[in-house]
């Protein structure tokens, strides 16, 4: 049964429309978001969607057909954040992602206090590293946003959805995976400048030039994420804050290695290397797409993991795995992507080499005892949209 029909059993009638919202893969530019640097994500084929239907009443119902968890009720003018964290987000409160979305769009003085009937269902995997949950709000803040004809942009969507996981959810992520969900175009990658959040949809047709993406999910989260990645951020405003500019955004490429002259902690200068050099490979990545020279993206990539791997370092012996048995099995390239520690690797493959590959990685899993990855291609695909 489609996700209208399971609304309509749920709730007992038909929702008044069904919307999409894709999860991402970051192509390149990590941990630079922050910085107010650049990064470019593509939408993912796969998407949360949600048949959803407007009330009057103030209350909100909230379930998702991927959870064992009963419909959530709420009151729309209850939402406040102290009182989802108390109930503890992370441990089977996924409604606070929606939720949350509701509270931010109130906060921000939008006309949603009637409430809705939220019904939803996703193919974007939770937890790898692909933005399970920000496909989860984007495609909430679409469907009110159409519902209660809010006139709000999508870029503005993104951003009440980011401010819901901060500032509702707790999760300290930046504006990346929802302004992908929210604006990316299908056969494009999404170049992202986080300082203003000016967007540039740049060609990246895989297919027309016999090319494939694959993401590997290696289904591991190691523990140390969620600090490690507070640590990185703290370390990269003090490199920021001792090099006398407000974000490494301000450090130019040209300048780095007299940037890394004055910084004295070997662990702080590592991290602006990485960022500033991310922030350089972005800008590269855009230009060998701009001039139709996609496959001359790949040794970027994998420069990228190194720094990830070495400089950042959060990346993990799976994904160091990834990359270094696709590219001994004749990858193009390839790279960690998103907060690291477990999560996805993406590799850029000739299309008669995907399968080689895939074997290649799979086998390299099993001979390290490791769990079998989960494969599959990146297609470019579209962002949130309204489906019915
Ligand atoms: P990621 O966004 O990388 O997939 P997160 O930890 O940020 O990982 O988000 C995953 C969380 O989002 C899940 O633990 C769950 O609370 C929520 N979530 C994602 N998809 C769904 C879904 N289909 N139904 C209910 N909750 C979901
Ligand atoms: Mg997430």
């Amino acid at each position: 049964m489609d996700v209208a029909g399971q609304f309509a059993e749920l709730y007992g009638y038909e929702p008044t429309g069904v919307w999409s919202a894709p999860g991402r893969v970051n192509l390149i530019g990590e941990y630079t978001d922050f910085n107010e640097g650049f990064v470019m994500p593509l939408a993912l084929p796969h998407t949360a969607v949600a048949a959803v239907a407007r009330r009057t009443d103030g209350v909100l119902r909230l379930h998702s057909a991927d959870i064992d968890a009963p419909v959530a009720e709420l009151r729309v003018d209850d939402l406040t954040p102290l009182a989802l964290t108390a109930r503890g987000a992370g441990q089977g409160g996924w409604a606070a992602y929606p939720a949350g979305v509701v509270w931010a769009l109130r906060e921000a003085g939008h006309a949603v206090s009637g409430g809705a009937d939220i019904h939803l269902a996703s193919t974007v995997p939770t937890g790898a590293g692909l933005s399970s949950s920000a496909a989860l709000e984007v495609v909430t803040a679409l469907a009110l946003n159409d519902l209660c004809e809010l006139g709000l942009t999508a870029p503005e969507l993104a951003v009440l959805s980011q401010r819901a996981e901060n500032a509702f959810v707790g999760v300290p992520c930046g504006v990346m995976d929802q302004m992908a969900s929210a604006c990316a175009t299908e056969g494009h990658a999404l170049h992202l400048d986080c300082r203003d959040l000016s967007i540039r949809q740049v060609p990246f047709d895989l297919a027309a030039q016999g090319l494939q993406l694959l993401v590997v999910d290696t289904r591991v989260k190691h523990e140390l994420g969620d600090g490690a990645y507070a640590e990185r951020r703290a370390g990269c405003e003090e490199g920021a804050r001792q090099l006398g500019v407000t974000h490494l955004r301000d450090v130019p490429y040209a300048e780095l290695p007299s940037a890394l002259a004055k910084l004295t902690d070997e662990k702080i200068r590592r991290y602006v290397r990485h960022v500033v050099s991310d922030d350089h490979r972005v800008e590269q990545v855009i230009g060998l797409l701009d001039a139709g020279e996609v496959r001359a993206i790949g040794p970027v990539l994998t420069e990228g993991h190194a720094s990830l791997r070495d400089d950042l370092r959060i990346s993990c012996e799976e994904l160091d795995l990834v990359v270094t048995s696709a590219n001994t099995a004749g990858a193009i390239g390839a790279r960690m992507t998103g907060g690291g520690f477990g999560g996805s690797a993406i590799v850029l493959v000739e299309e008669a080499d995907a399968d080689p590959v895939t074997k290649s990685i799979l086998e390299a899993f099993t001979t390290a005892g490791f769990t079998a990855p989960r494969v599959f291609p990146a297609v470019p695909s579209a962002g949130a949209r309204r489906e019915r």
